[in-house]
């Protein structure tokens, strides 16, 4: 008889998911899937459904996001080019810097993305350096290139149901402890727990991560056309907010942002931050508003506020023993759980077969 290893992952976003999806596809590992959120809810602790989101990656060269970025772009537009139905469309990204945000808390999370020689250049295609003359007035530096936008919407159910389709089964639960998570596998005792926690990594008990905290981004959502997706790494309404456009595949809207906050908690939106998202946006993008160049021929389709997982460090993706359970993590992604998904997935799937093969568990001939 076929032996098997029990694999449970906590957590439902994107980064459970994707984890979850690739330990399924091994035969000798059965996965449980326990959550709080499932994909389908909007909750402030539920980061996965706010996000843009596309790939734009910021990672310092030589480090794990780095590596991970890299590894998922591949995937994503392989999922583009082959399944259609996952939700993911190419987009042109036009990507603009400004040296006076140098230093502020947008400045330093597109500190990578804006270089004109950025290490993604030869990832992601069709880079190219702008001339001056297709730059903002107010900017010193541009590239555009191919990207990826996912609308998430119909992103995190693909991802379940190919989940499902190879034997995951998804249960709804509250952990207050992470070792808690061994006896939800369906079929017996845990071998190894997933923890794909997010910002609640912060919290949960056996992992307190004292590292992970908030990054509030707060969005507005909207039908209009931008016609490509674009950013600048700041503005002068704030050190923490920024402008970017976006546009989801299949009719998923356009999401017009937005801010990091770093440590704010605030789950609801501020009227007066989506005011001046909606007014720089059409600045920037005088495409989204064509006939009046007004804010209010934006037609909006929800306002909304989303905590990145944000840790010191960058995302966590490592192995633990927790009060007698191995525990792999796989938490703290940041602006960056899209775009560094499956990198990161993959290391944690490593980590997982390793803790099998290390416990010497006779079942994990993997
Ligand atoms: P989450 O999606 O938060 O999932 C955590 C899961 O753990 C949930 O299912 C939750 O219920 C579960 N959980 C937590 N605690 C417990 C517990 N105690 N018991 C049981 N279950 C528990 N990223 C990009 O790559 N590109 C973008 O363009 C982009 N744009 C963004 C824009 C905004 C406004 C925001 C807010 C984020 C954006 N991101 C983007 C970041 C991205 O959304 C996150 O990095 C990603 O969603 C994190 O996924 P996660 O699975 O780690 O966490």
């Amino acid at each position: 008889m076929a032996v098997t290893n029990n694999v449970v992952v906590v957590g439902a976003g994107v980064l459970g998911l994707s984890t979850a999806l690739v330990l399924s596809k091994r035969d000798n590992i059965r996965v449980t899937v326990v959550s709080k959120h499932m994909p389908g809810d909007y909750d402030i602790e539920y980061a996965s459904p706010w996000a843009g989101a596309n790939y734009w990656p910021v990672g310092k060269p030589g480090s794990n996001l780095q590596k991970f970025e890299s590894a998922t772009w591949p995937e994503l537009a392989r999922i583009v080019r082959e399944v259609p139905e996952a939700g993911v469309h190419f987009q042109e990204s036009r990507v603009y810097g400004r040296k006076k945000d140098a230093g502020t808390a947008t400045g330093q999370w597109f500190e990578e993305l804006c270089k004109e020689d950025a290490w993604f250049k030869d990832v992601a295609p069709n880079f190219r350096v702008l001339p001056r003359s297709e730059l903002p007035e107010d900017c010193d530096t541009g590239t555009a290139f191919t990207s990826v936008c996912i609308n998430t919407a119909i992103y995190l159910p693909w991802i379940l149901g190919q989940c499902v389709k190879n034997g995951v089964t998804f249960k709804r639960g509250i952990l207050s402890h992470i070792s808690e998570a061994t006896s939800h596998h369906t079929s017996g005792k845990a071998d190894v727990i997933v923890n794909c926690t997010g910002l609640m990594a912060c919290k949960l008990g056996g992992v307190m991560d004292a590292n992970v905290y908030p990054g509030r981004g707060q969005v507005v959502v909207v039908r209009n056309d931008p016609g490509f997706m674009t950013t600048t790494s700041g503005t002068d309404d704030g050190s923490d907010e920024a402008t970017y456009i976006m546009q989801r595949a299949v009719g998923g809207g356009t999401v017009l942002g937005g801010c990091l906050q770093h440590g704010s908690w605030e789950s609801q939106p501020d009227p007066n931050l989506a005011q001046r998202i909606m007014q720089r946006s059409i600045e920037l993008c005088p495409s989204l508003a064509p006939k009046t160049g007004k804010v209010n021929e934006l037609s909006i389709i929800r306002h909304g506020v989303g905590l990145r997982p944000m840790r010191n460090g960058g995302p966590r993706v490592e192995k633990e023993k927790i009060e007698g359970s191995w525990v792999v993590h796989n938490y703290g992604h940041a602006g960056y759980g899209y775009q560094s998904g499956w990198g990161s997935a993959w290391e944690a799937e490593k980590l997982v077969l390793e803790v099998l093969q290390q416990s010497k568990n006779p079942r994990a001939k993997l």
